[in-house]
C-alpha cells in the first residue's frame, strides 16, 4: 500500500505560531496567563460575546457547560444520535442521561421535527451539534427549548465560524462549546473553549473551571470543581490561530466548492438556505448499491486518507441503548469525509475526486 499522500486532515500553521509561543517560554509563565486572557479576548470578540472561557479539550468544554446547568441524575439531556461520542459522553459525566434523536437527512443534524416526543418531564437541555461544520436548525430547537423551559448548549466543535443568518454558531444558544483539537479548524494541539452571554452561567464555568476555588481566596473550594484550564503554551498557539482564521475558512470553502464541481454522482450533506457551513468536513453519502468500506480501501491504496462517518451512538458498546435511527443508521453506513484541510490545492482535490470515480465505476 502507498503511503497517505493526501491526510483527511491537517493544521495550518503558517502564522505567528512559533514567535508567539516562544515569547511565552521568553516569559517564563507557561500556564494561564497572558496568552490564555489574549486568546479568550479575541475570540469572544470574533463571536461578538461577552464572554469566552478557555478550556484544555472541547469534552471538558461540553461537561463544564452541563456542569453549569446543575445537570444530576435523572434529568434528561437530548442529543443527536449522529455525533462524536464526547457529545454524548460530556452529558453522562454529569450523571444525567443522554437521549438520541435521529437527524435530518438533507442537513445529517438533529432532526427538530422528533426533538419534541423525547422531551418528558425530566428533559432539562438540548445539545445540537453543528456536524462537520453545518448548523443545526437553531431557530425550531430554540422555539422548543423556550416551550419547554429548556437550556440549549450548542456543539460547535466542529463549526468554528459557521453561522445562521449572519449569526455566529456557539451564539445561538445559552452556551458554545469548541475544539481545538489537531483536526479541527483551528488547533492548539489540544484545547476548547466555551462562549455565552449569560453573566451567571459564566461565573459558575469559571469557578468550576479552576478546582472550585472562590476567586480571590485560594485553597477555599466553594464547589466541587475541575482542573479544566488551557496552558499559555496552547494559548499562545491559539492567538496565532485566530489571526488565520477568516484565510483558513475562505481556503476550507474553496476545497468544498472545489468538490462539488467536481466529484462524480455522490449525495452531499447540505446546509438549510440562510446558513453558512465551517465548511470543516467534507461529507457524502454513497449510493446504497457501493460498499462503502471497500471504497474507503481503494481509495486508501491510491494515497487518499478518508474517515467513515461517526457510528450510530445509542449502538456503541460503551452505550448499547435501544432504538432505530433509520436515517443515521443509513449515513453511517454510507457516509465518507473526504481529505478537508486549508492546505489542500484545486489540483488536490481534482485528483482525489477522479479516484473516487474510477473505485466507483471499478
Ligand atoms: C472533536 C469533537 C468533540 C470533542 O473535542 P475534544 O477537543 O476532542 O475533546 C466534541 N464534539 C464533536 C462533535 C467533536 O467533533
Amino acid at each position: 500500500m502507498l503511503e497517505t499522500v493526501f491526510s483527511a486532515g491537517q493544521p495550518s500553521l503558517n502564522g505567528n505560531e512559533q514567535k508567539y509561543v516562544q515569547d511565552c517560554l521568553d516569559r517564563g509563565w507557561l500556564t494561564q496567563g497572558y496568552y490564555v486572557n489574549r486568546f479568550e479576548r479575541l475570540f469572544a470578540e470574533y463571536h461578538g460575546v461577552k464572554h469566552a472561557l478557555a478550556v484544555c479539550n472541547g469534552t471538558a468544554a461540553l461537561h463544564l457547560a452541563l456542569a453549569a446547568l446543575g445537570l444530576k441524575p435523572g434529568d434528561e439531556v437530548i442529543v443527536p444520535d449522529l455525533t462524536f461520542v464526547a457529545t454524548a459522553n460530556a452529558v453522562m459525566y454529569t450523571g444525567a442521561k443522554p437521549v438520541f434523536v435521529d437527524v435530518d437527512p438533507v442537513t445529517w443534524t438533529i432532526d427538530p421535527k422528533l426533538i419534541e416526543s423525547a422531551i418528558t418531564r425530566r428533559t432539562r437541555a438540548i445539545v445540537p451539534v453543528h456536524l462537520y461544520g453545518v448548523p443545526a436548525a437553531m431557530e425550531a430547537i430554540n422555539a422548543l427549548a423556550v416551550k419547554y423551559g429548556l437550556f440549549v448548549v450548542e456543539d460547535c466543535a466542529e463549526a468554528l465560524g459557521a453561522s445562521i443568518g449572519g449569526k455566529k454558531v456557539g451564539t445561538l444558544g445559552d452556551v458554545g462549546c469548541f475544539s481545538f483539537y489537531g483536526n479541527k479548524t483551528i488547533t492548539t494541539g489540544e484545547g476548547g473553549m466555551v462562549v455565552t452571554n449569560d453573566d451567571y452561567l459564566a461565573a459558575v464555568m469559571r469557578l468550576l473551571r479552576g478546582h472550585g476555588q472562590q476567586e480571590g481566596k485560594r485553597y477555599w473550594h466553594v464547589v466541587l470543581g475541575f482542573n479544566y484550564r488551557l496552558t499559555d503554551l496552547q494559548a499562545a498557539v491559539g492567538c496565532a490561530q485566530m489571526e488565520q482564521l477568516d484565510g483558513i475558512l475562505e481556503r476550507r470553502k474553496a476545497v468544498f466548492q472545489e468538490y462539488w464541481e467536481r466529484l462524480p454522482f455522490v449525495y452531499f450533506q447540505t446546509e438549510e438556505a440562510g446558513s453558512e457551513s465551517g465548511y470543516w468536513a467534507m461529507a457524502v453519502t454513497l449510493a446504497p448499491r457501493f460498499n462503502r468500506d471497500r471504497v474507503m480501501k481503494d481509495l486508501a491504496e491510491c494515497g487518499i486518507e478518508t474517515r467513515p462517518v461517526f457510528y450510530p451512538v445509542n449502538r456503541l458498546p460503551a452505550y448499547n441503548v435501544p432504538g432505530d435511527f433509520f436515517v443515521t443508521d443509513s449515513i453511517s453506513k454510507q457516509g465518507i469525509v473526504l481529505p478537508t484541510h486549508a492546505e489542500l490545492t484545486p489540483s488536490a482535490v481534482n485528483y482525489i475526486s477522479k479516484q473516487l470515480g474510477e473505485c466507483l465505476n471499478a
